[in-house]
């Protein structure tokens, strides 16, 4: 039987994917979070976790490097494209990607500066509110931004909204309701399409059985 490399995405998302893939019966030869390996061995022979950076997932799979990710559906649509399947919704690290600003101070009508990782996302979207935007690419602290007068607004994911209220940001327009989901690489599936169907239907069970 060929094996399954199954490309996850290190942080938030990979402590919400592991307890899901336990219940499909799949647990990591070695603790993950003491180790500095990028790849693990699993309970079952045939399955392989990576453990990447959640912007290379999509790329990985997209490639065949990995038949299968884990990856923030914020991820998948700021690297847009049909270079893989997504068969399953695994409801976990679920948030919002928003639009932001200071407390209390107008966006003006002319051309903005929006300060976000999400270059992609950010330009579609005041593209369709027929906004004219300069973006401006950051790699992290996107709060900072407005407040240090960098951006009129900022696109990032939000969840609880703390971080922007600790900040003193109000969030404004929802784009995207997020969470994690399953990609499959296309060839693979095809290639696979045993392995791959029994590994989605187990995370399936799993899915359904932790949101009862
Ligand atoms: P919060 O303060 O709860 O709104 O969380 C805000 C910060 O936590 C964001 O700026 C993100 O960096 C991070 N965050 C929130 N939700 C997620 C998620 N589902 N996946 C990864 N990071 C997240």
């Amino acid at each position: 039987m060929s094996r399954l490399t199954v490309a996850l995405t290190k942080g938030r998302i990979l402590q919400e994917t592991l307890p899901l893939l336990a219940e499909a019966g799949i647990t990591p030869a070695e603790d993950i979070f003491s180790s500095r390996k990028l790849t693990f061995e699993t309970s079952s022979s045939d399955v392989r976790l990576l453990i990447l950076r959640g912007s290379d997932v999509p790329t990985y799979v997209e490639f065949g490097a990995a038949d299968i990710g884990v990856a923030g559906k914020d991820t998948l649509l700021e690297h847009g494209g049909d270079g893989f399947y997504e068969p399953l919704d695994l409801g976990i690290s679920t948030c919002r990607l928003m639009t932001a600003g200071v407390v209390g101070k107008q966006s003006s009508n002319g051309r903005m500066r929006v300060a976000t990782k999400y270059v992609n996302l950010a330009k579609q979207y005041y593209a369709t509110q027929g906004r004219q935007v300069d973006i401006i690419k950051l790699y992290g602290a996107m709060e900072l931004a407005p407040i240090l007068d960098l951006a009129d607004e900022i696109v990032d994911i939000v969840d609880t909204g703390n971080t922007l209220r600790a900040n003193g940001l109000e969030p404004r327009e929802t784009i995207a309701e997020i969470s994690s989901r399953l990609i499959v690489n296309k060839a693979s599936m095809k290639m696979k399409h045993q392995q791959i169907e029994a590994f989605v239907g187990a995370l399936s069970a799993a899915v359904d059985g932790s949101s009862k």
